[in-house]
Order: structure tokens, then C-alpha cells, then sequence
């Protein structure tokens, strides 16, 4: 019998447990570890955020799905520390975690597993630039379903001014200059554009798109190309076409310093600042690793042997930088694994492309 742990019922964690549940024989344990009692479908959280769609269309509670329909042992917990080679008092690999479930909440375990999987996806890092954000800062995000039902609050009320005759600047795109979530504040810009549309108030409405992009339609991947109506157009000429078509402006090659109440600072990646005034403003953070820790046997910390200093766990894809003609499929494995030889496999399921880390085990 084999016990799997996975850390993290996200997109990728919850789509991993379920194909484990379905091809493992019941003989074998599937633990669950993941802080939060609900699953949420990320994408849609940009309906939300205009008011379209509400956080039960976009959430389901994890427990009882698991209860009700699976094999999976669901811990509401959040992971503290690996242990991939044990420690002093026990020879199988564990991961520290502390139970955040009501009644049981701060109480620490420590579960044994034969595979672990590691899916804790990003942090929100608001903290990167001062000012950002909805708990701290002055902007508004959409990357859950709170921050979203918050985002929707303040665009209701923007548009209230607006109707009341203010002419006001609505700033939408990333906060940061090492941002890689692009696509998200990019249609999250034509949702707030359409609702305004309806509302009777878009010529009230300066809208800026602030992007980190090197060009627009770039979405942090080098661009795009797009089949449509018999024509391939790069991302670029069709992004730009879209904001046209809306007379939205845009702003490239922006790193967002600070943001102060109605005003963001940015600099161009020319080297010159600049400052633009925002009565309404959702622009997503970086992304970081969660922060869990690692330990080898005797305790001594191996946290950056396992992670990358932004947080990351380290896998055994090739990202070394080079030039576009020398990358490979082959740079991208099938099973994202740490590197180190540790008796026991910890697979990276961040990022929903590899659910088919579950083979491994099969
Ligand atoms: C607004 C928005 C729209 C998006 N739209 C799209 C889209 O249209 N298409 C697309 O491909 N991608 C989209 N993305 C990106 C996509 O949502 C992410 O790539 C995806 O959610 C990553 O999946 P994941 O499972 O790695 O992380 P997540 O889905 O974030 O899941 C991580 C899980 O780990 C849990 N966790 C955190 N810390 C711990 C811990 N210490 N211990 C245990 N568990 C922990 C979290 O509670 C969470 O359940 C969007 C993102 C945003 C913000």
C-alpha cells in the first residue's frame, strides 16, 4: 500500500487527486492537504469582479465532494515543511502541516507519504510594490473570489460618480514588473469596458491598460498567433486591434514602483518615470512560491535546495536562458520532479498543465 499526499486542492492539486482517485486501487491512501474548505475556478473569478456572476457560481466546498463522492482523506490544512528524508525519529519521508479548520485550528501533524505532490501554486505578492492591493494597498484585485466581490463593490460605485457626471480614469493590468498573469487583467479590461457600455456611462470612462508586455498581446509568453475568420494575426496586431476598436489606451514595458492613494507610479523600461492618476484601478500582483520550508534527517534547513529563492520548488525542467531556436520540447518533461536525490519523488503539479503527473504513480 502507497500513500500519496498532495499539497494544495487547487486547479492542478484537485484535478491530480481525482485522477489518483479514479486509477489507484483502493488499497492505496490519497491525502488531501489544502488551507482553504472551498475550490474555486480562478478563470471565472474576472465575472465576479463586474458583478456578473457570484462566489457560489465560481466555488464548490471540498469537503463534502470528497466525502460524498471520492476515497480522498481531506485535511484542512496548510503545509508548513517538507521532510523528504525523515528525521531522527522517523524513517519515512513527512510533510509538516497545521490544521486550519475550525475547532482544530493551529494544531500541527506531521503525515508520513510514500509520493508527495506538491501543488501550492502562487502567493499573491502584493507585497512587491508599495501600495498594492486590496488589503494594504489601493488597487483592487480579482484573483479570489473575496478580492473579486470587493472589485466589483468599487466598480459599482465608479460608475455611481460617473453617473453623477464625474469623468473618471479606470487603470487595468499588472502591479509589478516580474507579473506573468496578464491574459487575466486582459479580459478582465473588456468585462469592466462592456459593463460601463451597459451601464450608459463609458464616455465618462478614460480606460488604461498598464502592462508589463514588451508589446501588447504578448501576454507574458512571447505572444500569441490567432486563427480566425481564415487569418493568422499575431497577438499583437489583434490586441491592439481590440483596444482600438474601444478606444482603450495602452501602456507597454511598465513596471508599477508604488501606488498611492489615486496614483500609480510606473517606469518605462526606457528608464524614464512616470505617474498616472486612477479613480478605479485592478492590477494583479507577482506571483511567489507559498513559502514552505525543507529539512533533511538531522533537521539541517534545506529549503533552498528544494526551492528557488522566489519561492518556487525546484523542478528538473531546463530553463536556462538562451536563444528562442535552441529551446526543446524536451526542456519541458512530462513529470515535473525535484532534481535532488531524495529517497522518496516530490512531483510540482503547480500550473494546471500537468495533471498527468499522477502516471508516475499508476
Ligand atoms: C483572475 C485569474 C484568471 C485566470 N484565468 C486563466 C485562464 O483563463 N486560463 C488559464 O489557463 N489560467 C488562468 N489563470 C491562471 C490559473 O488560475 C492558474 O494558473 C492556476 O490556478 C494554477 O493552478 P494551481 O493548482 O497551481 O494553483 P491554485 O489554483 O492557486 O491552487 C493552489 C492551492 O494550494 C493551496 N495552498 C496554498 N498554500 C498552501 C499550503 N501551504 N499548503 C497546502 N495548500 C496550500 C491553495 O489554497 C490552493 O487551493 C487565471 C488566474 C487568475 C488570477
Amino acid at each position: 500500500m502507497a500513500r500519496v499526499v498532495i499539497l494544495g486542492s487547487g486547479i492542478s492539486g484537485h484535478t491530480a487527486a481525482r485522477y489518483l482517485n479514479k486509477s489507484l486501487r483502493k488499497e492505496h491512501e490519497i491525502i488531501m492537504v489544502s488551507p482553504n474548505p472551498n475550490w474555486n475556478w480562478i478563470p471565472s473569478n474576472i465575472w465576479v469582479g463586474v458583478g456578473q456572476m457570484k462566489e457560489e457560481d465560481v466555488t464548490f466546498d471540498l469537503a463534502d465532494v470528497y466525502k460524498r463522492k471520492t476515497n480522498i482523506d481531506f485535511r484542512q490544512a496548510k503545509a508548513l515543511s517538507i521532510h523528504p528524508e525523515g528525521s531522527k525519529a522517523s524513517e519515512k519521508p513527512f510533510v509538516t502541516v497545521e490544521y486550519t479548520l475550525e475547532g482544530k485550528a493551529g494544531e500541527q501533524e506531521n503525515i508520513e507519504y510514500d509520493y508527495l505532490i506538491n501543488a501550492t501554486g502562487p502567493k499573491l505578492n502584493f507585497g512587491a510594490t508599495e501600495g498594492l492591493g486590496p488589503d494594504h494597498g489601493h488597487t483592487v484585485s480579482v484573483c479570489t473570489p473575496s478580492h473579486a466581490i470587493e472589485a466589483s463593490e468599487k466598480l459599482q460605485s465608479t460608475i455611481e460618480a460617473m453617473r453623477q457626471g464625474k469623468e473618471c480614469t479606470i487603470v487595468i493590468g499588472t502591479g509589478h514588473g516580474m507579473c506573468t498573469c496578464q491574459g487575466a487583467a486582459f479580459e478582465y479590461i473588456y468585462n469592466v469596458e462592456h459593463v460601463l457600455k451597459d451601464a450608459g456611462v463609458r464616455d465618462k470612462a478614460r480606460i488604461v491598460w498598464l502592462s508589463n508586455e514588451y508589446e501588447l498581446g504578448d501576454f507574458g509568453m512571447g505572444g500569441v498567433h490567432i486563427k480566425r475568420g481564415g487569418y493568422i494575426t499575431n497577438g499583437k496586431t489583434f490586441a491592439e486591434s481590440l483596444m482600438v476598436e474601444r478606444n482603450i489606451e495602452w501602456i507597454t514595458r511598465a513596471h508599477v514602483s508604488k501606488v498611492e492613494a489615486g496614483k500609480i507610479h510606473y517606469e518605462i523600461l526606457d528608464g524614464s518615470t512616470h505617474e498616472i492618476e486612477f479613480d478605479f484601478s485592478m492590477l494583479i500582483p507577482p506571483f511567489a512560491g507559498v513559502g514552505l520550508q525543507a529539512f533533511n534527517k538531522d533537521g539541517g534547513d534545506i529549503t533552498s535546495d528544494i526551492f528557488a529563492p522566489n519561492g518556487f520548488m525546484k523542478v528538473d525542467a531546463d530553463y536556462t536562458p538562451r536563444p528562442y531556436e535552441e529551446w526543446s520540447a524536451r526542456d519541458w518533461p512530462k513529470h515535473y520532479q525535484t532534481p535532488l536525490p531524495i529517497p522518496s519523488p516530490v512531483l510540482e503539479n503547480t500550473l494546471v498543465k500537468n495533471p498527468s503527473v499522477c502516471n508516475t504513480l499508476i
